[in-house]
């Protein structure tokens, strides 16, 4: 009786009923409209908690530091040391301009199109003949083009990590490293760095008690203390891996960003048995805007790697592939390196003698041949959350010491990056720095 007096059926005696013809319905549904909205009640919708819906290894997804350092490039009312990106002035627009105009005309859409998730094959061939001729053996097979090698790191997490596993990593170490691992589950180990790098004899004891799945090392320039490890240690972690059977996966974008002497060999070129992974990226010595990165391994392994990027982007960028194959293959980044290299040795020096001028008593700090980073020793034991704070008073910022560490740690030691400013803006930020130091011990 009720759809018959709301129109959506007819009845018929001793016929049954017959659904009522759509426009029929609508009709009576206009009509009664007014009924049905008075006489609704409305049902409750609760909020939805996202969180209750989130995987495990989401709810591990936990980097506040990074994502506050990122955001730090918008922050343009301080000086910040935060973020390690390289000199904007620097960037070669006026080329990349010209090789857009190339790249992007009509009737060129293959610049355009979905590509192998491997890259861009000219891209590949570039690196291997440069990899070459810095003593390792490689070919375009070996390389993935990654999105950053963050997204390295991420593959890498994907293929070889899950819950109740090991890794090894130095400490202090890079904080997006620490971030992807954690979110695995896996057990992250960690052995001291000292001023030769990365204590093998204490990768040794935990190799005696644990199968990690891999060991992560910044040999050269190492982020956040500007640490290279010496050429002895190079060959004794070598040693290490083979012997324990253990894959190394070098994570390497300062070694061009040397200021005096080039760089030391890399763990890569050593590599005679194929244990070392190599991650690569663009973003350190040239600019991180087109993100993109490489890893080069051995192919068996490489297949695995582009298997897990081809679910998570299926390749990187084709245009930005493109732009820097030309941008490459015209020379322009054998030209850009040494300005670059010349820049910030500048940056350097002015933040080094800044801080002999500035520092108060106790404060002690690195001296890196390249890379971007000074590590800071503050005095008394000071915390440097709380210095972040005064320091904020004065329009200054840095990366707390406990962002690079796994647990605890770094507590009393600051990061500081010279790359993006002028000598008089690092003298100044310095000068503010140290008077923020000071205000604390004297608080
Ligand atoms: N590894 C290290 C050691 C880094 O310092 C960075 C950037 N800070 C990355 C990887 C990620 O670089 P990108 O993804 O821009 O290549």
């Amino acid at each position: 009786h009720e759809l018959v007096a709301d129109g959506l059926i007819r009845s018929h005696v001793g016929k049954g009923s017959t659904v009522n013809s759509l426009q029929t319905i609508q009709h009576s549904l206009e009509g009664s409209s007014n009924t049905i909205r008075a006489e609704a009640q409305p049902v409750p919708v609760q909020p939805i908690s996202w969180q209750n819906f989130y995987t495990s290894q989401s709810k591990r997804m936990h980097n506040p530091v990074l994502a506050s350092i990122l955001d730090e490039i918008s922050n343009e009312d301080r000086i910040s040391f935060a973020l390690g990106s390289p000199a904007g002035e620097y960037y070669p627009l006026k080329e990349l301009n010209e090789i857009c105009q190339e790249i992007i005309r009509p009737g060129n859409w293959k610049a355009f199109e979905y590509a192998s998730t491997i890259g861009h094959y000219p891209l590949r061939q570039y690196l291997a003949n440069w990899f070459n001729s810095q003593g390792i053996d490689t070919n375009p097979q070996e390389i993935l083009i990654t999105s950053g090698s963050q997204q390295g790191l991420d593959l890498l997490t994907k293929v070889f990590l899950e819950p109740g596993d090991y890794v090894v990593m130095e400490e202090p170490s890079f904080l997006g490293a620490i971030g992807v691992f954690k979110s695995s589950g896996a057990h992250i180990l960690t052995v001291p760095l000292d001023e030769e790098g990365l204590r093998t004899d204490v990768l040794e004891q935990i190799l005696s008690r644990h199968r990690p799945k891999f060991i992560y090392t910044l040999p050269t320039f190492q982020n956040p203390t500007g640490t290279t490890m010496s050429l002895e240690r190079r060959h004794q972690l070598l040693k290490l891996a083979y012997q324990f059977h253990i894959p190394i996966v070098e994570d390497d974008p300062y070694s061009e960003l040397y200021y005096g002497e080039k760089s030391l060999p890399s763990l890569k070129s050593f590599d005679e048995h194929e244990h070392v992974i190599y991650l690569g990226t663009f973003s350190k010595m040239l600019f991180p805007g087109l993100r993109l990165g490489w890893c080069i391994a051995p192919s068996q392994l490489l297949e695995q790697l582009s298997l897990a990027k081809q679910h998570v982007d299926l390749h990187s960028s084709t245009t930005t592939q493109w732009i820097m194959t030309e941008f490459c293959n015209r020379g322009l980044l054998d030209i850009h390196l040494p300005l670059v290299r010349n820049h910030y040795k500048l940056q350097r020096d002015a933040m080094i003698a800044a801080l002999e001028e500035y520092a108060p008593e106790g404060l002690s700090w690195t001296i890196p041949t390249g890379g971007y980073y000074i590590w800071c020793q503050l005095p008394q034991e000071m915390k440097a959350t709380a210095l972040l704070t005064k320091a904020a008073e004065k329009k200054v910022a840095f990366v707390p010491g406990n962002a690079f560490y796994v647990n605890s740690g770094g507590r009393s030691c600051i990061r500081l990056c010279f790359s993006r400013h002028s000598t008089s803006t690092i003298r100044e930020g310095i000068f503010r720095l140290c008077r923020a130091i000071s205000e604390l011990i004297n608080q």
